[in-house]
C-alpha cells in the first residue's frame, strides 16, 4: 500500500523550529517511501486562525524545499463533514450536553494526573432530559463522547508500545466546543481517515491524544495510521521551544539563514547526520531512518542561534 503521509500545522502563527522538524520528517519518511506528502490545514478555531497565517507557512514549506501532493485542505471549510460523523457517535447514543464551565472543570476539586491532564469527572453524564432543558436555557452546551473503561493500546515508530485506560486517563472527551467549533480530536481523525492518511507523524505532545483517536477511528470504522511521534525540541540552553521565542520562528530565521542552514540544523538535533552543516532537505531523502531518531529530548545545535 503507498504510503500517505500528511503534515498538519494550526496556523495561529508563523511555524516555529518545532513545527519545522515535524513537517520535515513527516515529509522525508513519506519521499522516502515513494508516497505522498499532503498538506492540511488545522484552522478550526477560525478566529485565531486567519488565511495570511496559512499563505505564510506555505511558503516557508517552499522555501524548505518541503512539496506536497494534492490539493491543500482547510478544516475551516469542512464542519459539514465533521457533522456527519457527530450524526454516526449521537446515532450509537455514545453523545451527551455538557454544561460545565471552563473553571469548574479545572476546579482543585477536579481529579489531575500527574501531568497535568484533567481527567472528566462524568458530571453531566447522566443529567435528565429535564435538566438538560432547564440548563440549556442559561448556557449553549459542548457535546462529549462517552468513552468506555477500555484500554487503547498501539505501537508508536518512536516510542514504541503505549497503552491508555481511558476512563482513567481522559474520560469522555469534547468533540464539539459549545461555541460549535469542532474539537481536534474529531476532525483530525476525519480528515486523516478520509484523505486516506496512513502515517501520522507529529509532536510527542500528541502521543497522549492518540489512544482517543485510535478509538474514534474504530468507532467510525476506519483502519487507524501507524503513528511517529517525535521527540520535543529543546532550544540551545535545554528548555523546551515554544511560541514565545520569536528567534526560533522562520520568519526570523529566514532574515539570517538558508533553508539549508535550517534543514541542516535540524537533521543534526534529530540524529540523521554527524555534522550540523547546511544540506538541503532533497539529500535527506536516502538516509531517512526512523530507528535514528531518539525517544529523548532534541537539542538545536548553536548553528541557528542569531546573534
Ligand atoms: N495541528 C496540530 C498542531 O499543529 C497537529 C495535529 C496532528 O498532527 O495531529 O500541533
Amino acid at each position: 500500500m503507498p504510503v500517505i503521509g500528511r503534515f498538519a500545522p494550526s496556523p495561529s502563527g508563523r511555524m516555529h523550529l518545532g513545527n519545522v522538524l515535524c513537517a520535515l520528517l513527516a515529509w522525508l519518511s513519506a519521499r522516502q517511501q515513494n508516497g505522498e506528502y499532503l498538506l492540511r490545514i488545522e484552522d478550526l478555531d477560525a478566529m485565531r486562525c486567519p488565511r495570511s497565517y496559512a499563505e505564510l507557512i506555505m511558503d516557508d514549506l517552499r522555501w524548505l524545499g518541503l512539496d506536497w501532493d494534492g490539493e491543500v485542505l482547510y478544516q475551516s471549510d469542512r464542519s459539514v463533514i465533521y457533522a456527519k460523523y457527530e450524526q454516526i457517535l449521537r446515532e450509537k447514543g455514545l453523545l451527551y450536553p455538557c454544561f460545565c464551565s471552563r473553571a469548574a472543570l479545572h476546579a482543585a476539586s477536579a481529579p489531575h494526573l500527574s501531568d497535568g491532564r484533567v481527567v472528566y469527572a462524568g458530571t453531566c453524564r447522566d443529567l435528565t432530559t429535564a435538566q438538560i432543558e432547564e440548563k440549556r436555557r442559561t448556557r449553549a452546551p459542548a457535546v462529549r463522547v462517552r468513552v468506555p473503561g477500555e484500554k487503547v493500546a498501539f505501537t508508536d515508530r518512536v516510542f514504541g508500545a503505549y497503552c491508555e485506560d481511558l476512563t482513567e486517563m481522559c474520560g469522555d472527551f469534547i468533540i464539539r466546543r459549545s461555541d460549535g467549533v469542532f474539537a481536534y480530536q474529531l476532525a483530525v481523525v476525519v480528515d486523516d481517515a478520509l484523505s486516506g492518511v496512513n502515517e501520522v507523524v507529529r509532536g510527542v505532545d500528541l502521543l497522549s491524544s492518540t489512544p482517543r483517536q485510535i478509538w474514534l477511528y474504530r468507532q467510525f470504522g476506519f483502519t487507524p495510521p501507524d503513528f511517529c511521534h517525535i521527540p520535543l525540541l529543546c532550544d540551545y540552553d535545554g528548555r523546551r521551544l515554544s511560541k514565545r521565542d520569536a528567534d526560533l520562528d522562520l520568519g526570523r530565521l529566514r532574515q539570517h539563514f538558508c533553508p539549508e542552514q535550517v534543514v541542516g540544523a535540524l537533521a543534526y538535533a534529530a540524529g540523521l547526520t554527524d555534522r550540523p552543516e547546511p544540506v538541503a532537505a532533497q539529500e535527506l531523502i536516502a538516509d531517512f531512518s526512523w530507528k535514528r531518531i531518539p525517544q529523548e529530548e532534541l537539542h538545536l545545535p548553536q548553528v541557528l542561534q542569531i546573534k
